[in-house]
């Protein structure tokens, strides 16, 4: 039966760690701030953001919450995001994806300061991303990565199999484990023989938004399995992307969700805005 890797109590430390430190600053050279972007009314992103201002509050950071209307224009919303990167108080600025169909998310996207995109999405951290000489990692990944290196994972020469090539997911993901020198086959919606390429993974994640989508016969004894997803059931009950009561007879590590990758991708944000700040006041 698999070790259960506790995003909640790993998230914890990190966030305490970042809490540490921001107390100390406060005390010389004030605080972080996050602007957090919401436009619209999806549910799942107001829990996201809600929970992402709580961190905030929890570690001492400010932030500050811009909830836009449904209607809002590109015009609009540049407007504010050219405010934000001037504003010298706010250090880390994100908006909340997906946006609505007829706001153009790449414009959005490459009009946040690098320096200030503590998701890591601007074109110009996610170059950096590929070569190694980053500023800030994307939130999701980094999480997943402080995860392994908590438990003592070691990556090096394992077989890695990330499946979802998302911008924000999979294929920052495989970057990172790549840089720890894994050996990474990143599976997708047009992959052939997935069941085989997944059995062939020592650490296998599984970023494509599918409930029970990973199932115990795709998973080698004694692997590790990250679950990205988030999916909500017709019960309203969460669950991830692994069928995780068989999948845990099977494995070594397994995260659950809730309560694994999830609370990693929020105390990774708060670690990118603290390290947003010290670069700005540096
Ligand atoms: P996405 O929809 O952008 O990407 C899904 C990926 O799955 C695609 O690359 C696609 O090729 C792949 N895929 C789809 N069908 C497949 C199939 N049959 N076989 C193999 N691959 C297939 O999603 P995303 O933004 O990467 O998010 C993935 C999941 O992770 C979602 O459930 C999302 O909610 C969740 N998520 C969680 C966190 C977190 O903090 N825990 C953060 C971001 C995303």
């Amino acid at each position: 039966m698999a070790k259960i890797i506790d995003g909640k109590i790993i998230s914890a430390a990190v966030k305490d760690r970042v809490a540490k430190e921001v107390s100390k600053l406060k005390e010389t050279s004030g605080v972080p701030g996050l602007a957090v972007i919401i436009v619209g009314e999806d549910p799942a992103s107001k829990v996201y953001v809600a929970n992402k201002k709580k961190a905030c509050e929890q570690i001492g950071m400010l932030s500050v919450e811009y909830a836009l209307p449904e209607n809002t224009t590109n015009e609009e919303l540049l407007a504010l995001i050219n405010e934000l990167n001037n504003k010298k108080e706010i250090n880390g600025i994100l908006c909340q994806l997906p946006l609505p169909k007829h706001l153009d998310e790449e414009l959005v996207i490459n009009s946040i300061l690098p320096e200030k995109d503590v998701d890591a999405f601007h074109p110009q951290n996610v170059g950096k991303i590929m070569t190694g000489d980053y500023d800030f990692l994307p939130c999701t990944p980094a999480g997943i990565m402080e995860m392994l290196k908590y438990e003592n994972i070691e990556v090096e020469g394992k077989t890695c199999v990330v499946i979802g090539r998302s911008n924000i997911v999979g294929k920052p993901m495989s970057m990172l484990l790549l840089h720890k020198n894994g050996t990474v086959t990143i599976c997708h919606s047009k992959t052939k023989n997935l069941k085989e390429v997944c059995l062939s993974a020592d650490i296998l994640v599984a970023a494509v938004g599918r409930p029970n989508f990973v199932t115990a016969d795709m998973v080698k004894d004694g692997a590790v399995v990250i679950d990205v997803g988030i999916n909500r059931l017709e019960s309203g009950k969460l669950c991830g992307d692994v069928d995780f009561e068989n999948v845990k007879e099977k494995a070594a590590y397994i995260t659950p969700v809730p309560g694994g990758v999830g609370p990693m991708t929020i105390a990774t944000l708060m670690q990118n805005t603290l390290t947003a700040f010290l670069k700005q006041n540096k």
